[in-house]
């Protein structure tokens, strides 16, 4: 597998920080998120308001959404009560098949759609062996087991060099990005 595999496409300080305008400005009209980590702690089993107001933004917005977890059913089921997004539980990434569901869900063109995790071995690479773009966001919650340090020190690599946008920098920083892709 090409190193690329293993690179996200972008970095984002949290999931808030990808507004509908970051992604009307990347050109994607449908995401595909991660929870464990990248949402919520896996502790917390609904969305809070903070995050309900955010699903709602994007929503209004006119942005598909999906959720693919490696999690079990109950996790996800529980956590999607309210929102009533299309998912796939169990999704065993770093198996594309989740990704591709929601894809063929969603009816976009594989480059309209983003998917956005927290690790680089299992949300990551199903992104991109599905062929969609791969937004990683910082773990929210860095304490966690030996088995998760000792996947973090391997996921280092792929993560260090990577240009973290937040909520002051990030529209600026996508705008540029895009002025230098179109001037190459
Ligand atoms: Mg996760």
């Amino acid at each position: 597998m090409a190193f690329r595999f293993f690179r996200p496409d972008m970095a984002f300080c949290d999931v808030y920080t990808i507004t509908p305008e970051a992604l009307n400005e990347l050109g994607v009209k449908g995401v595909v998120f991660d929870i464990d980590n990248t949402i919520a702690p896996y502790e917390v089993e609904r969305p809070t308001e903070k995050m309900n107001e955010y699903f709602a933004s994007l929503r209004e917005a006119g942005i598909k959404m999906a959720f693919v977890s490696n999690n079990q059913g109950t996790r996800v089921t529980t956590f999607n009560e309210g929102l009533g997004l299309f998912y796939v539980c169990k999704a065993g990434k770093p198996s594309p098949k989740g990704v591709r569901k929601c894809i063929a869900h969603f009816g976009l063109d594989k480059s309209e759609v983003m998917a956005v995790g927290d690790q680089i071995f299992t949300d990551c690479i199903a992104a991109h062996r599905a062929g969609i773009r791969f937004a990683i966001v910082k773990p929210i919650q860095p304490v966690e087991s030996t088995f998760f340090r000792v996947k973090r020190f391997f996921e280092r690599p792929f993560v260090k060099k990577l240009e973290w946008l937040n909520p002051k920098n990030a529209m600026q920083k996508i705008r540029n990005r895009k002025k230098k892709a179109k001037d190459e």
